[in-house]
């Protein structure tokens, strides 16, 4: 199936991955409709509709999939039978099965481990009893994370010892969790491939990432040695995964460069934040290539357009560093437009083309 240039994509979700999504299709001609709930989302602000609605509004996901020859998403935490109203009335990629994984992270686990992934030891807990088991099964240091609805190290609580069982189930309010063993790890990376619905595969040059606070700081490619000697194994079963879930689109993995190698942390059925350099870094940015894949188009080239490129987020007030910022001629800065500045809150981000090191 071709969607031709001059089609509306519909995309549900109006963040700035909405807004960088709407950008690149509107660069292939293309009009975006964006559905998201909040009032005046990033994303409305590039492209051609917007309808404010809720993601559980199963009637009017239904009116939008009408509205639109394509409909992708940029927010995964969207129930099942609000989805299933929306792809009843328009294709839909990502397919519904890679949401529907990657929205359980005992689901997402169970499933990469199938396929032969290597995770962190887990174990599900539904309450304090099956905790204290998995505390004592696991052993510490381990994460108890919410299976769904967590983000930017949001719904986890670290446990150091045993003794922290009950302080941790009620710092994440009973709700279904998984247990996972802490794993010592030498960098964080993450491997990005876009898939075609005839099967083509492209990837990028994995980025090493850092996170403080369980938010993203930085990507940087190339993501230096401990990840290179890893990188293709890890490629290998992002492939396995696309493959297994007829995935159509961009998918990030996120990984755990560890001694014994890679192991796989978390995926998203989606365009990630640690491929925001590919705008500038990359021949096809994440961005193009999901809205080619999604469209039937060819998938363009991903190798890298300078010898090092690096990705600083800028979280909260360090967006107000834009005229800091613009004074280096080789900062790419991009600011997502949103009117109020919070803690934490991802405002912006800059890249960087750096000569070899
Ligand atoms: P997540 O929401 O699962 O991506 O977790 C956010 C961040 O917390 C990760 O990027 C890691 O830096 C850290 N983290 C999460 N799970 C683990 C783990 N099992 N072992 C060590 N660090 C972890």
């Amino acid at each position: 199936m071709i969607v031709a240039p001059g089609s509306t994509i519909g995309i549900v979700g109006g963040g700035q991955l909405g807004r960088m999504l709407a950008i690149a299709a509107a660069q292939l001609g293309y009009r975006c409709h964006i559905y998201a709930p909040d009032e005046a989302p990033p994303a409305a602000e590039v492209a051609a509709a917007f309808t404010r609605g809720r993601y559980d509004d199963e009637e009017a996901l239904a009116r939008f999939g009408s509205s639109v020859d394509v409909a992708t998403y940029e927010f995964e935490n969207i129930a099942a039978a609000p989805l299933n109203a929306l792809a009843a009335r328009t294709p839909l990629f990502p397919p519904r099965r890679a949401l529907e994984t990657a929205q359980d992270r005992l689901t997402e686990k169970s499933f990469v481990a199938k396929l032969g992934g290597r995770t962190a030891a887990f174990a599900q807990v539904d309450d304090e009893d099956m905790l204290r088991a998995a505390i004592a099964a696991i052993g510490t240091p381990a994460i108890l994370k919410t299976r769904r609805l967590g983000y930017d190290g949001k719904g986890q609580a670290r446990i150091a010892d045993a003794g922290e069982a009950a302080e941790a189930w009620a710092a994440l309010r009973g709700v279904p969790s998984i247990l996972e063993a802490f794993v010592s790890f030498e960098a964080e990376f993450s491997i990005l491939l876009c898939r075609s619905a005839s099967g083509e595969v492209v990837s990028w040059d994995p980025p090493r990432n850092v996170h403080h606070d369980g938010i993203l700081r930085t990507s940087t490619v190339p993501a230096g040695e401990a990840v290179a000697a890893q990188a293709d194994a890890a490629r290998q079963l992002a492939c396995a995964i696309a493959e297994a879930l007829g995935y159509v689109g961009v998918l990030a993995l996120e990984f755990f460069a560890a001694a014994e190698g890679p192991v796989f942390n978390e995926m998203a059925p989606r365009v990630h934040n640690s491929g925001h350099w590919t705008i500038e870094g990359s021949l096809t940015s994440q961005f193009e290539n999901h809205i080619r894949a999604i469209c039937g188009l060819p998938l363009g080239a991903t190798a890298l357009t300078a010898p090092r490129v690096a990705m600083d987020n800028l979280i909260g007030d360090e967006a107000d560093r834009w005229r800091e910022i613009l004074a280096d001629p080789a900062a790419h800065l991009h600011l997502y437009g949103k009117r109020e500045t919070r803690p934490g809150r991802k405002m912006g981000h800059v890249t960087r083309l750096l000569g070899k090191g």
